[in-house]
């Protein structure tokens, strides 16, 4: 009776890690979904390669990956986890450590390639009835009123739901359609990713360097390899995509002070362009926005995922606990917008305060962060508040 006027409740434009995930995690309701995407991606690529793109799940999207039963479709060969963590400034003696054993936890976070975990996703959805996939899709209009919201696809096919989910990236087509204003920072930085055979073990050591030229991460990936991302401007980008893979190897080496030995390069390098992505409103009447959709942030401290996580465990638990015919009610879907704004202005201006913060090389600041690392290093209580709020967000 429900569905006389609708062909699902939810349609959820994206099928990326959130959009993916919040399909998943509407299987304990009764609502139906149709999750439209673009691009399938592969789920059976060559397990003796590397995806470029890694990420650092944390404990709470992992718990959440594990409810809606992805978490345990990754294979556990391409899982590796982060037992402890080394930030460094551009001082030599300027150090922050963080530890698993002293959290009282086995692991601190895990890392895992964004194929491998787009995969356990999309793997899990195959044993969903509740949820339609249609794919490649292309959708051309959205228009909402009173009664439903109505997606026109490209090949003229038009689907109407009670509520529109707008999880398809930091571009969001659905985000434009709504007529909300994204306001955008750039940070005239860029991320280069690539990953490398490494001479000496990691021991899940995720190791960090905030440098006078931009952020350099390295992040433990198994079978003795590792991840890097380095946030640079775009003349530091240039020379690293265009050295060769053995000069690159040598570059990246050295700047991490050779601490994992000689580095050989198993996937070429890619750059994304990194920005800030602030709205004021991340839902309407029938629509919400979620994932980077709705946020972006500099990838320091690898949490632009988690965020969307985040989101997709609040709106799952509200769309749950809320009748289905209420559930495009602007009002009930301001609980979710007002449930996730904390969390991710909070993540936002941490991480683009640090960005500021080591992207200045005014000589006083230049100590005073350095003294900063050191200084937290030295409070234990302090360190606790930290590696919590990164391990639970
Ligand atoms: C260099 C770098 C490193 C990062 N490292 C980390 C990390 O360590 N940890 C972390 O948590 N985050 C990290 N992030 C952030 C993370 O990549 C993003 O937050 C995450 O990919 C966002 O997922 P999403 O599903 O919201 O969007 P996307 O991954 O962009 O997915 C959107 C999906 O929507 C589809 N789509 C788009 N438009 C349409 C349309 N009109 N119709 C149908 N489908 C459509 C696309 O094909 C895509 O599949 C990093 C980002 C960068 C740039």
């Amino acid at each position: 009776m429900r569905m006389k006027n609708f062909d699902a409740d939810i349609i959820i434009v994206g099928g990326g890690l959130v959009g993916a995930a919040l399909a998943l995690a509407l299987k304990k309701t009764s609502l139906s979904v149709i999750l439209l995407e673009g691009r399938a991606p592969c789920l059976d690529f060559d397990l003796s390669t590397w995806d470029q793109r890694v990420y650092a799940i944390s404990r709470a999207s992992r718990q959440l990956l594990t409810q809606i039963g992805a978490w345990q479709r990754i294979r556990p060969e391409r899982l590796s986890p982060i037992c402890s963590m080394k930030i460094r400034g551009d001082a030599v003696d300027a150090l922050l450590e963080f530890n698993a054993l002293e959290s009282g936890v086995d692991e601190l976070a895990f890392i895992v390639e964004n194929r491998e975990l787009q995969r356990a996703l999309w793997l899990a959805l195959a044993d969903c009835s509740h949820v339609d996939i249609i794919t490649p899709a292309s959708a051309q209009a959205l228009s909402v009123d009173l009664e439903a919201a109505t997606l026109t696809l490209a090949d003229q096919r038009q689907f109407r739901a009670r509520l529109v989910v707008g999880a398809d990236g930091a571009q969001s087509w659905v985000r434009g359609q709504a007529g909300i204003q994204a306001s955008t920072k750039p940070y005239a930085q860029f991320g280069v990713v690539a990953n490398f055979a490494i001479e000496k073990p990691h021991y899940g050591c995720a190791q960090q360097w905030f440098k006078t030229d931009g952020i350099l991460a390295w992040l433990p990936l198994a079978e003795q390899k590792m991840s890097m991302v380095w946030s640079c401007d775009a003349e530091l980008k240039n020379e690293l995509l265009n050295l060769s893979p053995s000069q690159l190897a040598a570059k990246v080496a050295q700047a991490g002070n050779a601490s994992l030995g000689e580095l050989t390069i198993i996937t070429p390098p890619a750059a994304f362009e990194l920005k800030l992505n602030q709205i004021e409103q991340c839902v309407k009447p029938r629509l919400a926005l979620v994932g980077d959709a709705a946020h972006t942030v500099h990838p320091l401290a690898g949490q632009g995922v988690n965020l969307g996580f985040g989101d997709v465990a609040e709106l799952a638990d509200l769309l749950t606990k809320t009748h289905p015919e209420r559930i495009g009610d602007y009002l009930v879907l301001r609980r979710y917008e007002r449930a996730r704004r904390e969390p991710v202005r909070l993540m936002q201006s941490v991480c683009d305060g640090l960005q500021q913060l080591f992207n200045n090389h005014h000589p006083v600041l230049m100590r005073l962060r350095n003294f900063g690392l050191g200084f937290t290093n030295a409070l234990p209580w302090l360190k606790r508040q930290l590696i919590r709020h990164a391990m639970d967000s």
